[in-house]
Parts: structure tokens; sequence; C-alpha cells
């Protein structure tokens, strides 16, 4: 209680409520702090927008031009916008600029595949055990670097009660699946009997064992975190949130609070972040991000590299910057503040974790390893250990089934030999076929064409 009050009072911005830009002055607080007020005043239009800041002509050109992506923002967040500063982080995150508009060179509208891996209409299974299930389009606001941007915000293309019929078919006839990630669009944009309808049945299916909910409102429309919400929520535990915050400037008094909501009702929050040119891509604002999170109970979760989507090209940073990032979190800071930083591969490989190397090297006695410091030292490996033997073990007898996707853990596990690509044995078969045999140079899908090159 000590400490929620300490945080309350002192939030970074020194005041209990945010400031407000000067058109909203007057709207007195109990609108202000009311979601629907907050969601129909949304910003949407160039005019709209000309009121709060000093747009640039790259911004004019780019809100002009959201037929490709719709803009929408609230005035809570449309007031942390630094109206003179072109460089601000929150205002880079949801003002477009007429850079959306450029084809970016290797930039593809569904780059993770997810349409290819959805066995029903907004259900993505790429995983064994996990699908993300994907329940509207609609977002509070429209993050400009949005990695779903070809079905997010469209308001004619939205998922409703039809498909929430199949994907929850899907799930209960389907015994591998054990987590399910709720996501869009923004699940707490839902309303709320839709949304309790939605964890009421998953939490009927006996395999699902824990739900999550993937959620950017606490940050967008922190007032949506209503108690009547908070407590619809915790009846469906063990349900896990994430949140999404790349910049300490999002986490404001009324973010703080609506998170300390969540937490007080035994939600386990993480926070998903995106490295994104010109709002995060530096050590230094990263580190006081996750320091800020973890004050508010919020273990930061991923770090995203930032996808291959068409319109975010210049949100992207080389990988070097995140491997950067993560020499200055590890041993630097806790242990807690410190995400896993993933690539989410293009072509639908799912996210790959990417770390500086502390493994210097290896042989059957010694490992030696390097610390953050550049201390280099020798771990001595045991001479005498008894390997685990499964056929004394229960969890190994009993084994969740992961077909087709037992992957390099099935080739420890000695399900096979090898993994190789398609062609890969007649190519090799070169005796026999005097080496007439080519293997296809491309595997799966071509890369993408751009102006008719490929690139
Ligand atoms: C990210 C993601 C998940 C969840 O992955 P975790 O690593 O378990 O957080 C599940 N399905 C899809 C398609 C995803 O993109």
């Amino acid at each position: 209680m000590e400490e929620r009050k300490r945080l309350e009072e002192e939030p970074p911005g020194g005041k209990r409520r945010s400031p407000r830009a000067p058109i909203w002055r007057d709207v007195p607080d109990a609108l202000w702090d009311d979601w629907r007020w907050q969601l129909t005043h949304r910003l949407n239009s160039v005019e709209q927008l000309k009121q709060i800041i000093r747009l640039t002509p790259e911004e004019e050109a780019g809100a002009a031009a959201t037929h490709r992506f719709r803009m929408d923002i609230t005035p809570y967040f449309a007031s942390l916008i630094d109206p003179e500063d072109p460089n601000c982080p929150i205002r880079r995150q949801v003002i477009p600029t007429a850079r959306e508009l450029e084809p970016t060179p290797g930039l593809m509208a569904d780059s993770l595949a997810e349409d290819q891996h959805s066995p029903v209409p907004g259900l993505v299974h790429r995983y064994p055990d996990r699908v993300l299930m994907l329940v509207t389009t609609q977002c509070a606001s429209y993050c400009r670097f949005c990695t779903r941007s070809r079905i997010v915000g469209d308001p004619h293309a939205n998922f409703g009660r039809r498909d929430y019929d199949r994907q929850i078919e899907y799930i209960a006839r389907t015994p591998q699946i054990r987590d399910v990630l709720l996501s869009g669009g923004d699940p707490l944009i839902l309303p709320q009997p839709i949304l309790e309808d939605l964890l009421r049945r998953l939490r009927e299916i006996p395999h699902v064992e824990i739900i999550r909910i993937g959620t950017r409102v606490p940050i967008f429309l922190p007032q949506r975190i209503t108690d009547e919400l908070v407590a619809m929520l915790r009846k469906y535990h063990p349900l896990w949130m994430n949140i999404h915050v790349n910049h300490p400037k999002e986490l404001t008094p009324e973010v703080t609070e609506a998170l300390a909501k969540l937490a007080d009702a035994g939600i386990p929050l993480g926070s998903q972040t995106v490295l994104l040119a010109g709002v995060n891509d530096c050590p230094h604002i990263i580190r006081a991000l996750v320091h800020e999170l973890v004050k508010r109970r919020v273990r930061p979760y991923y770090l995203y590299q930032c996808d291959l989507v068409e319109g975010a090209g210049h949100f992207r940073t080389p990988v070097s910057k995140g491997l950067e990032i993560m020499e200055a979190l590890r041993g630097h800071t806790s242990g807690y503040a410190i995400p896993t930083y993933v690539i989410d591969l293009p072509g639908g490989g799912g996210k790959v974790p990417v770390m500086p190397n502390y493994l210097l090297a290896m042989n059957e006695r010694r490992v030696v390893l390097r610390n953050f410091e550049g201390f280099i030292s020798t771990y001595e490996q045991p001479t005498d250990y008894t390997p685990h033997d499964p056929s004394r073990c229960e969890y190994c007898r009993n084994q969740r089934p992961e077909p087709g996707q037992r992957g390099i853990f099935g080739l420890l596990q000695g399900d096979a030999m090898t993994i190789a690509p398609e062609g890969f044995q007649a190519v090799h078969r070169r005796l026999q076929t005097g080496g007439t045999e080519t293997m296809p140079l491309i595997i799966g899908e071509p890369l993408p064409v751009v102006n008719g090159e490929v690139l």
C-alpha cells in the first residue's frame, strides 16, 4: 500500500493526472476519466490533430492518407505528445508520416504468414500447445508499426459471434492446446459481456490451462481498467496479461493506477516492447523503461525486433541495436527486468530468441564463459554425472504429443537422425544420377517482389 501510494503521488510526471492538451482543458474530470468519452472523442483527422500539435509537412501528408491504415488517438494519449517536438517518442508511435506510404524493400503484408497458420478465421495455431485468438480488429489507438495492419483497424472486417464459435470449437476439439492468447486488435476494446462470454466459454474447456490477454488498452486508455472490469477478469484465473509499452513516458499516473488494479487482482503482468527506430533504440531508454515497469509489477517479457510490415520500414533498426541493448541489460540490472529479445521469423517460423554470446569455448571437461564485465571464467563440468533415466520418469512417459513439431529437441531425443530441406536426398545422390539433380533454390515462400525486382 505504501509503495503504491508513492508511485501514484510521485510518478515520473510529478502529478497524479497527466496534463491535458489545451483544447480539452475545460472537459470535466468525470468525463475525461470516462473511457467511453475518451473513445468517442478520439482524433482521426488532420484538422483535429492540428488543434493539438504543430504538424510537420511529412505528418500532414501521412495523416491525410490514412485510408491505408486507420488513425485514431485517444485524447488522453494525444495529450502526452510534445506539441513542438516532431521526434517525441509518443508522437512517433501514433501520428502517421509520409514514410508509411513508401514501398519498402523486403516488406510484406502478412510477413509472419499468420493467415497460412489459421485453421479457422482469426485463430493462429503455430506452436504445438498454444494458439493466438484474434477476437477483434479494433484498438483504442493505432500503432503506426502495427504488425497486423493488414487487418487491424478495418471496421468492415471485424471478427464476430460466428468466428468465436468456430475458434472455440477448434480449441475444444484440439486437446494439445493448453494456452489461449486473446489478441487482435485489442480484446479489452470488446464490450464487457462479449469478452466475459469468451473467457467463460474458454474456461469451460478442460484442457485450456491458462488464458492470456494481449492488450495496449492500459496504455492508450487506462480509464478502461475499471474496478468492474477487473472484478470480471479475476473470475477467470489463471489469467495472464501482456501489455505493450515502448517508452517510459507512457507510464503516467493513470497507467500506474490501472496496472496496480490489475496486479492487485492477481493478474501476472508482462510487457512486450517493440524496438523502434526514433522511439526507443537506445540502451538507456530501454533500461529506464524496464526499471519503471518492474516498479509497477510488470515483468518485461519480450523485446521484439520490428517485423517486416508494409508501411513500417522506417521503424526498423539493425539487429545489432537489439544486441547492444541486451548487452546493456544482462548483469547491469535485475534479471527480472530483462526481456527476451526475439525476432519473429518471416514466413511463419515463430519467435526466435537472440542474445549476445556468453559461451566462449567448451570441451568435455570445461566450459569457458564471459560475464557482462568481460571477466572470463571456467566452469568445471561433472565427471561423475549419472544420466537421467527416462524409463523411470513419469514425466517422460506422459509427454505431450507435438505432432510434426519436435524439431531439434526431437533429434536430441533420437526421433530421427536428420532434418533436411525438401529435395536434399535427391541432390546428394550424385553417384547414381551423375549429378544432374538440382535442389530447388527457393524452398517455401519466395522473396517479395517490389517494382519487378526480387529483393
Ligand atoms: C507470440 C505468439 C504466441 C505466444 O508465444 P509465447 O512465446 O508463448 O509468448 C502464440 N502464437 C502465435 C502465433 C504467436 O505469434
